[in-house]
């Protein structure tokens, strides 16, 4: 499922191929992806223009076209294709651009979206998203103000969009695992080094399986990601990773150094 590095690696491909080709042609192709929108509506206010600049906030991207935004969710099983010749199995939609270039947003299981939007700032205010990790006037001083009174699970707190925009479980996990916190620690019972800890090693996380990815890599072999398996051995104390479910997610963490 995609989560913020993986999406930010979308932003990038979309960047790369998609900028300032002339749109011949939207094609919808499955009708559900455009969640409340009208077909009409979507297709007319894309064709003809462009794609000028991309944005990413968490989850969610969005792509300039005129006086729109291109929104896209990849909910459990998005993706994008560029291509020439051949039209991916899954795409919901296809912009089919002036030189006979394609770009395919695909998604097998149709969890994500594409729609418009006339503001992406406003797109975020509205649905009460928190900052972006990666963004670079977010601050420690935000994040401690953000999760000051917080009750409840330490992973649930790092999933909550509302928190911060992007972490879901993958990372959630990663970032427990790397400061040493039990998922289920009391979300007010975190010290404030233990926020320090978490803000700049989430940040770490992020930076690198972004670098990695995008040059094709995997996660280092230190990263609990890799050992996502109850009864492996933790990587870092040698320990035993345990599964567990907190807030109906499933969980992965280490039962030695995770407290
Ligand atoms: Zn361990």
């Amino acid at each position: 499922m995609p989560e913020l590095p993986e999406v930010e690696l979308y932003t990038r491909y979309f960047a790369e191929h998609a900028l300032h080709r002339r749109i011949a042609r939207v094609r919808v192709l499955d009708d559900r992806i455009l969640g409340a929108q009208r077909r009409a509506t979507f297709t007319r206010a894309l064709t003809g223009k462009s794609f000028t600049r991309v944005r990413r906030h968490g989850k969610h991207f969005f792509a300039a076209a005129g006086a729109q935004w291109l929104h896209l969710h990849f909910g459990m099983s998005g993706d994008l294709s560029f291509y020439r010749d051949e039209q991916p199995r899954f795409a919901r939609v296809v912009f089919d651009f002036a030189d006979a270039t394609h770009l395919a947003f695909e998604d097998m299981r149709l969890f994500g979206v594409a729609e418009l939007t006339p503001d992406p700032d406003a797109y975020v205010r509205e649905r009460g998203l928190g900052p972006d990790p990666l963004d670079p006037q977010f601050r420690l001083s935000d994040f401690r103000e953000r999760i000051a009174g917080r009750r409840g699970a330490a992973k649930a707190l790092l999933m909550s969009q509302e928190v911060l925009a992007g972490i879901g479980n993958l990372y959630a996990d990663e970032t427990l695992f790397q400061t040493a916190i039990h998922p289920r620690r009391p979300a007010d019972r975190i010290t404030p080094a233990e926020t320090k800890a978490i803000f700049t090693t989430m940040r770490k996380i992020l930076r690198t399986v972004i670098e990695r990815k995008a040059r094709g890599g995997s996660y280092p072999s230190r990263y609990l990601t890799p050992h996502r398996e109850a009864g492996e051995r933790c990587p870092r104390c040698g320990g035993t990773i345990e599964k567990t479910v907190v807030m109906t997610r499933t969980t992965y963490f280490c039962a030695r150094h995770q407290r």
